[in-house]
């Protein structure tokens, strides 16, 4: 295992399109044990392959009671509700930003082995999947938010809310 480099936005591969994982090797365990290991040192809440700069459809999310799920060839299959949120990401660091996202999602996708399962996940969790799954894609939050936040500029905020009281 070993941990890798965060690609940051700017760098063109956080752009692209991810291909499907065809091959169910020594080569992807890898690559999925090398993601949870950068995620656990960078202490995020999910982690997707081309933010280390790999072009395949993979990630890993940290759901609620702290598991780290492995998902390859991941899609969202049922989505309900919608929350709004702060919202960041390892490769836009010291920037946030309030995005909507569904309240509750449904994800089928293929473990280390190729074999598929289901995997539900509420709040924080159904946020970390979409915001994943984006990645795959190409995208970024950033993309979905209309302004974006310093901390400081948060602590601010929230110091404004808590003397307008
Ligand atoms: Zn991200």
């Amino acid at each position: 295992m070993a941990i890798r480099e965060i690609v940051k936005k700017g760098d063109p591969v956080l752009g692209k399109m991810c291909h499907p994982v065809t091959k169910f090797d020594e080569k992807l365990a890898d690559l999925l044990d090398d993601l949870k290991q950068t995620l656990a040192e960078a202490n995020g809440l999910g982690l997707a392959a081309p933010q280390v700069g790999i072009l395949r459809r993979a990630v890993i999310v940290i759901n609620e009671r702290g598991e780290m799920l492995e998902l390859v060839n991941p899609e969202i299959l049922e989505q309900s509700g919608e929350q709004d949120g702060l919202e960041g990401c390892l490769s836009v660091p010291g920037m946030w930003g309030y995005v909507k996202r569904p309240d509750w999602v449904k994800v089928r996708a293929q473990d280390r082995k190729g074999d598929w399962f289901e995997v539900e996940g509420r709040d924080i969790t159904a946020r970390c999947f979409c915001h994943e799954l984006s990645h795959l894609d190409g995208h970024l939050f950033t993309e979905l938010c209309e302004k974006l936040y310093t901390s400081e500029e948060l602590d601010a905020m929230v110091e404004e809310q808590e003397e307008g009281q």
